[in-house]
């Protein structure tokens, strides 16, 4: 399947209105479907696999913001932390340390999300309340990473008050500790997918992570 400009183009308008960033989810699509939505002035893109980043990255324009928004294990942070503008789906401090240590190597600054644990489903990973109340007010200590904001996702159900209700959980939470965030006056809300950004919009979501509507369903 291939790009849908016209899903982009309705996308795309819907969030500017709404005041939030899309990020394109372009895991397991080629370098040339990217292209295609570059040109049309995309420029932030999410990625899931750390290898499958590595080969894509350099064969991108360097503008491209890359968002790592899957599960990073803590010995291939090294990869990532050269070529990320956001490190999403941060769930435990130990990733965290390591993400601030290959920063401090590396002589930048990572920005990184924290991810919420707000399905029902068991497997989803994340941070839930009381982990968050502990780890929270230590994020400050770690220099060179800042913590702009919370990613969660919603359980994979058709029931709409069912995902309402986890992201409002979400942004209830962001509330709660914003404060402590590196820019606590406009914290980063990444929730909402290709099925439920709507919902998640109208929750307050900042961020959306958008694949197969824009790029086609995935094998
Ligand atoms: C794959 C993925 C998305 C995009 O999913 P679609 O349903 O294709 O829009 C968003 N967020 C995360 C964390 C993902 O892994």
């Amino acid at each position: 399947m291939a790009v849908s400009v016209a899903n982009y183009v309705r996308i795309k308008k819907e969030l500017e209105e709404a005041g939030a960033l899309l990020v394109a989810v372009s895991k397991k699509k080629s370098v040339v479907d990217i292209l295609s939505l570059y040109e049309l002035g995309q420029r932030d893109f999410g990625e899931n696999y750390v290898q499958e980043l590595m080969e894509k990255q350099p064969q991108l324009p360097a503008d491209i913001r890359w968002h790592f928004i899957g599960h990073l294990q803590r010995n291939k942070v090294k990869y990532i932390v050269p070529i990320c503008s956001l490190i999403q789906g941060v769930d435990s401090l130990s990733l965290l340390d390591e993400i601030n240590k290959q920063a401090i190597r590396s002589n930048r600054i990572v920005d990184c999300l924290l991810q919420v644990h707000i399905a029902r489903e068991e497997t989803k990973f994340g941070f839930d309340e009381s982990e968050l109340a502990a780890v929270v007010p230590l994020i400050a200590e770690r220099k060179n990473v800042r913590v702009l904001g919370f990613m969660g996702m919603a359980s994979f159900t058709a029931d709409e008050l069912q995902i309402r209700s986890e992201f409002r959980h979400l942004k209830k939470m962001v509330q709660q500790h914003a404060s402590n965030f590196s820019s606590p006056e406009s914290p980063v809300i990444s929730m909402g997918m290709s099925g439920d950004y709507s919902i998640a919009l109208q929750e307050g979501s900042t961020l959306v992570r958008i694949g197969s509507l824009l790029f086609g369903a995935r094998q």
